[in-house]
């Protein structure tokens, strides 16, 4: 390894000299090398150039070619596994295990996609033909299908340094509709992302693709990230990380001369509901489900549930302390970087010194002792206090629950009526209590993009029906998915094509569908 690593562009290497900066162990504080070259101006203008481009050719892919190639990418990340290992966890702080893991779920994503796009429907192709004796003007023939938006900028993921980065989720989603790929590595792992980055490049080349069908730029967000926001070769954006840096994103990218979609994914608490049966009839296993899911990853888990509506009165009382007990036997462990630690330490230092609130268990200001460790928190405050500060409803990203106590079931739905836009809303109860408190659910789900019944948010399934989204400020745009299949349509748009002659049409569109695809044809769906 060199001692100064630099970006990827298409298949040639940036400049050593730009801005070096390095990445550290969070479990130790130790600066690891090598030292990364943060990409100049020109080499993010030459990244969006070569995007520009290579978009051409990857649009005009085949399913089966975009397949091929999203498989070999796959095999390619897999291929390097041992590496990512050692990579992953000294500059993150996770254990192998869930490198391992979050290794396998970056392949598979990649290979869930290469399968969509691979078998094809997924261009919701709809054929309306022509009816030439319609009165009083002739219907035309009119044919429309999904396509690529263009080039995607992604940037990385802090607490996702393979499922959510360089080869993650947004990556594989607009490779498979055919965008080429331009990724802001993360400060915090910028080995990860070489490595990853590498493999990338492996597959494109060996898939004899465009150069510029991925690039891998090193650097600051404000300034290598919002350079490359406003290249005019971007179409659209991938992000997930802060409210703030999302929304940073998104207004920039309204405020150039072509505004393009910003999909962030940024912050939620993701509340959890609970009817009367929970604290009476099975308080003990839920608080260990609960705890269970909030220290999980050190509470970096962006499902990860911030805060619980319960009962007011004896049994929500002793849930506290059982709850209080639990949480403060979880050991402190290292986040990811020191930024998040000293996020997390500053909203448990303001949850502390709030009136409204009582501190159940906290060590310090939640800081641990070494390198980014921090230690778990639980607080709790009623109904009331909740509602009348806002600074209650905001995320304490880390191992950190806020329990409320509220007076009876109205006071719950006014809570729910006042719920920001969260990425997943969860009940407890029994199914019949659910059953009579529709009105609840009818009001979540106009605040959430998964709403759970007897289950913990964190471990989100990438499938087919994931919506891992939701209303502002969940995401900048709740229509949207950024996990499974789903997420492919944020980086394609329609296109119709009207009176074309039959040989110029996309396979897709073809009379006889020769790709054997689910269509829409003269509104029946087959
Ligand atoms: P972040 O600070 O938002 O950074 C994410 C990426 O965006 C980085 O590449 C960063 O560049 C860039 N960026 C940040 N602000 C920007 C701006 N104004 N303009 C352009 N680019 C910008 O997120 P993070 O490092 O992952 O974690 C920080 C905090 O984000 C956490 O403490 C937590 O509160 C929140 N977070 C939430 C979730 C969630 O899913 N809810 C997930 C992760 C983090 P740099 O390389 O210059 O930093």
């Amino acid at each position: 390894m060199s001692e100064i690593e630099t970006s990827l562009i298409g298949f040639s290497r940036g400049d050593t000299s730009g801005d070096p900066f390095y990445a550290s162990n969070p479990a130790t504080g130790e600066q690891l090398a090598p030292a990364y070259a943060s990409a100049s101006d020109a080499e993010v203008d030459r990244a969006g150039e070569l995007a520009e481009l290579a978009a051409g050719s990857l649009a005009a892919l085949s399913g089966s070619e975009k397949a091929k190639f999203l498989r070999t990418v796959a095999d390619n990340v897999e291929g390097i596994v041992e590496d990512l290992v050692s990579v992953v966890t000294s500059e993150t702080g996770l254990p192998e295990p869930r490198v391992r893991g979050e290794t396998g779920r970056t392949s598979g994503q990649l290979r869930l996609f290469a399968d969509l796009v691979e078998e094809g429907s997924w261009v919701d192709a709809r054929i309306d033909h022509s009816i030439p004796e319609r009165q009083p003007i002739p219907k035309p023939d009119l044919r429309s299908m999904l396509r690529p938006i263009g080039p995607v900028g992604v940037f990385c993921a802090s607490n996702f340094p393979l499922a959510f980065s360089v080869a993650g989720g947004d990556t594989a989603s607009a490779l498979a509709s055919g965008c080429p790929v331009i990724v802001k590595a993360h400060h915090a792992h910028p080995g990860t992302a070489l490595a990853v980055g590498q493999a990338v490049i492996a597959a494109v080349k060996s898939c004899g693709l465009a150069e510029g069908t991925f690039s891998l730029l090193y650097g600051g967000g404000r300034t290598v990230g919002q350079r490359l926001v406003k290249h005019p070769a971007l179409k659209a954006v991938g992000f997930t990380g802060s409210r703030s840096g999302g929304r940073a994103l998104f207004e920039l990218a309204g405020a150039r001369p072509e505004p393009i979609p910003v999909y962030a994914e940024m912050s939620s608490v993701n509340p959890i509901f609970l009817l009367p049966s929970v604290l009476n009839e099975r308080k003990e296993e839920f608080a260990l489900g609960l705890q269970g899911s909030a220290v999980m990853g050190v509470g970096q888990f962006c499902t990860n549930p911030g805060v619980v509506f319960h009962d007011k009165g004896e049994a929500g009382d002793s849930f506290k302390s059982t709850y209080a007990e639990l949480m403060s036997q979880a050991p402190a462990s290292a986040m990811l970087h020191s930024g998040i630690r000293d996020a997390y330490g500053e909203g448990v230092s303001d949850r502390s010194g709030s009136s409204n609130v009582e501190v159940l268990t906290v060590a310090g200001d939640g800081r641990g002792a070494g390198g980014c460790e921090a230690s778990t928190s639980a607080f709790a405050t009623d109904a009331r206090s909740y509602l009348g500060d806002a600074s209650l409803a905001d995320e304490v990203f880390g191992p950190s629950t806020l329990l409320v106590a509220c007076e009876g079931r109205e006071e719950m739905l006014e809570i729910a009526r006042a719920l920001e836009g969260q990425l997943t809303a969860s009940v407890f109860g029994t199914a019949s209590e659910l059953s009579d408190s529709q009105d609840l659910v009818d009001i979540l789900e106009t605040k959430v993009g998964r709403l759970l019944f007897n289950q913990f948010p964190t471990g989100v399934e990438v499938c087919h029906s994931m919506v891992h989204g939701g209303p502002y400020p969940a995401t900048t745009d709740g229509r949207s998915t950024s996990v499974g299949t789903g997420a492919i349509l944020r980086f394609a748009r329609p296109v119709c094509y009207q009176g074309f002659p039959p040989e110029r049409l996309p396979k897709e569109l073809d009379e006889e569908n020769s790709l054997g695809i689910k269509r829409v044809v003269d509104g029946k769906r087959g």
